[in-house]
């Protein structure tokens, strides 16, 4: 019985990193029929962890996020789509994990460190953000998910839940179900760079094209692209490698757009060997790129338009999803407190009805 569960903060609206990394491959996933249940979670606490003094920003992303998500094709007669701070027994669980995780566990996790650097944390980490791996774990496991569909960067987080499965499992009962993290099967798709050639794209950086953005702003956004900087003149020789417009163009290039927009070549290694020889101008690449993202983008944001103008609708769905995943989630909870012995008032020599 195969359970999934992915999700996104609403940190901001969605961009072409989580659409290769993670969406699209749900999408996928979902239509493929082949799993017992899907849970996508908006995970609204885990951004308040760094957004504490932004609420505003978290409340009115949430509905960006859902909105992303049907527009891509996620559907809630087959995904269960929920708010995770309406799931309270998220809370319980996490407050029992944190006794299986040491200070200096999480302190190794190389993608919290990199985030408190991004953040300028420096020694002031709220403690919710430094121990967000633990409520990561939470969420997973409540669910009792065997499948994560995420980047690269979660890799870390998706290693601290199973030591903590294996941990509750082996001092307690086996109760819990350790996961395995999916990565998109195209490697680029994993960690999809900014427009700016940073690492990641990423909504704290704002260095993103988003789904939602408007054909012009697509158009701008990748006039402005970082791309080979030894690449000075058309006839210098350029790299492909690490550069973001080839890396965009791994991502999203497939043959047919050869033949309707850049005829001169047949498939993109043809292109990228002309690139390295020298004689091709970032400028036909980058307007190469463009019409292949204007292409990809167009049905998600009409499709987003026209859910946006029922945002009631929208916000039901979050609501009726809540209430299933919170049933989930309870059935769960009470197995972990059954399990540790804590569960009292289910124990009959607690509840009263066997008299002392
Ligand atoms: P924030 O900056 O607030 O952390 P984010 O852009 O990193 O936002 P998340 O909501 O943290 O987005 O990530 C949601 C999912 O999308 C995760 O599975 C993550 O691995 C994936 N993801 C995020 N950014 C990228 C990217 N640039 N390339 C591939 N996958 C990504
Ligand atoms: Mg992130």
């Amino acid at each position: 019985m195969d359970v999934i569960l992915t999700g996104d903060r609403p940190t901001g609206k969605l961009h072409l990193g989580h659409y290769v990394g993670s969406l699209k491959r749900r999408v996928e996933l979902q239509n493929s029929g082949k799993y017992h249940n899907i849970f996508i979670m908006i995970a609204d606490a885990q951004a308040l962890t760094d957004n504490a003094d932004n609420i505003n920003k978290v409340r009115n992303n949430i509905s960006e996020v859902a909105l992303d998500y049907l527009a891509c094709g996620l559907d809630p007669k087959k995904s269960t789509i929920f708010i995770q701070s309406q799931i309270p027994e998220l809370c319980e669980l996490s407050f029992y994990y944190m006794n299986l995780v040491t200070v200096s566990r999480l302190q190794r996790n190389p993608t919290v460190k990199n985030e408190i650097q991004l953040r300028g944390f420096k020694q002031s980490i709220p403690v919710g953000f430094f121990t967000y791996p633990i409520s990561q774990a939470a969420d997973i496991t409540a669910f009792k998910a065997n499948i994560v569909p995420v980047g690269e960067d979660q890799l870390p987080m998706i290693e601290q839940t199973r030591e903590i499965v294996r941990s509750f499992n082996s001092q307690y009962k086996p109760v819990l179900i350790e996961p395995t993290a999916v990565l998109p099967e195209n490697s680029v798709c994993s960690r999809l760079p900014g427009i700016d050639g940073a690492a990641k794209m990423s909504k704290s950086i704002g260095n993103c094209i988003y789904l939602s953005d408007s054909s012009n702003d697509i158009k701008k956004k990748v006039q402005s692209m970082f791309t080979d900087p030894t690449h000075l003149r058309v006839e210098d020789p350029g790299h492909t490698e690490n550069n973001p417009v080839f890396i965009y163009l791994d991502a999203f290039c497939k043959d047919e757009y050869f033949k309707e927009f850049l005829p001169a070549y047949q498939n993109l290694d043809e292109m990228k060997e002309h690139y390295r020889r020298g004689g091709l101008g970032d400028g036909v690449v980058k307007k190469f790129l463009n019409e292949i993202l204007q292409t990809e983008l167009k049905p998600i944001r009409e499709k987003r338009e026209l859910l946006a103008q029922d945002l009631p609708r929208i916000f039901y769905m979050l609501h009726q999803g809540s209430i299933k995943a919170r049933e989930v989630a309870a059935q769960t909870l009470s197995e972990v407190k059954t399990a540790m012995g804590i569960n009292y008032f289910k124990d009959d020599i607690f509840s009263g009805r066997i008299e002392i």
